[in-house]
């Protein structure tokens, strides 16, 4: 069994656009720019935030944020982004979601400028990436082809199983696994609440991406020997003994399913690293895009 490092894969990223970076700023350029925005104070949204920010930071981007409180009205929201999307010293523009219940969140999603919408949910992205046209494809799944490529895993012709079917991670990811691209090439098996029999699909799994947000499903008897296994899952569950009082949880029962595997990636230090990563490149590839326009 062999860890997929999420530690060591998103360094290896991260550490060739902080050279792109200061290679704008030797010649005078400005640094990309990645604004977000978040609405309220849930803990995880908080978390996500503070970690995509001190990321950039790190690697000589600029960010900026807005809060909002979590009763701001619609209304504001799209005056915020219209101003964003505007603004030509911003390349990128993230909300970070779920948004609360009254914003319709798939309305302030169509308002992002395609151009500047580096989580790729926008419809245009979304249906781009879907063609296999060159586009921002949305970080986490992004995040896990990079982690296939750097690991040289074979993709071509595996049965892949892909748990759950969200836009931003279980779909997407089910279309990149089974186009036809370096690591691509799969059959893929879209699972989700209503299938039936998933252990005895996911026994007959080559690849499995468990991704629907339930700690510990992916349990050592739903999965082959030798499988490769990628758990995007993050829930925080109570735990008395961490100072933050929760642990974070993968989807994946790791101590018991890893001997089975091939490869397996951790939570923490997996998907989540690479999901950050992803974005960064996102971001760095608009501001070349931005730059080319103006
Ligand atoms: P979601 O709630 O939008 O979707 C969950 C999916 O799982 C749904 O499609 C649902 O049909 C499916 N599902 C639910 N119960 C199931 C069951 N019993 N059997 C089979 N399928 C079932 O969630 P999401 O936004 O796709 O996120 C999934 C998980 O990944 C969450 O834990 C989330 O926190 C995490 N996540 C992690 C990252 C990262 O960077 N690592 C990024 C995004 C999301």
């Amino acid at each position: 069994m062999q860890i997929l490092d999420g530690k060591i894969v998103s360094q290896a990223v991260k550490n060739d656009l902080t050279e792109k970076i200061a290679q704008l700023l030797r010649e005078n350029k400005r640094p990309p720019h990645l604004t977000a925005i978040l609405v309220g104070t849930n803990g995880a949204s908080e978390t996500y935030i503070a970690s995509k920010i001190k990321n950039c930071e790190e690697t000589g981007f600029k960010s900026s944020l807005h809060r909002f409180e979590e009763n701001v009205t619609e209304e504001l929201l799209m005056t915020t982004i219209k101003k964003i999307n505007e603004d030509d010293e911003i390349d990128g523009i993230l909300v970070q979601l779920p948004l609360p219940k009254h914003i319709d969140e798939q309305k302030i999603i169509n308002l992002i400028n395609p151009a500047k919408d580096v989580d790729g949910f926008h419809p245009v992205n979304a249906g781009k990436m879907v063609l296999g046209i060159p586009t921002y494809i949305p970080a986490t799944p992004y995040g896990i082809m990079l982690m296939l490529a750097h690991y040289k895993l074979e993709t071509s012709g595996k049965h892949a199983v892909v748990i759950g079917r969200s836009n931003i991670v279980g779909r997407p990811m089910s279309i990149l696994l089974s186009q036809d691209t370096a690591y691509g090439n799969c059959t893929v098996t879209v699972c989700h609440s209503r299938t039936k029999n998933l252990k005895e699909i996911c026994l007959q799994a080559d690849i499995i991406v468990a991704a629907l947000g339930k700690p510990c499903f992916l349990t050592a008897d739903m999965v082959k020997e030798n499988a490769v296994v990628i758990d995007v899952g993050i829930t925080r569950v109570p735990d008395a003994s961490k100072k933050s009082g929760f642990a974070i949880k993968g989807d994946v029962d790791f101590e018991n399913v890893a001997p089975k595997t091939s490869y397996i990636t951790p939570v923490p230090g997996g998907v989540g690293l690479m999901t950050i990563a992803a974005l960064l490149k996102n971001t760095y590839q608009a501001y070349l895009q931005h730059s080319n326009n103006h």
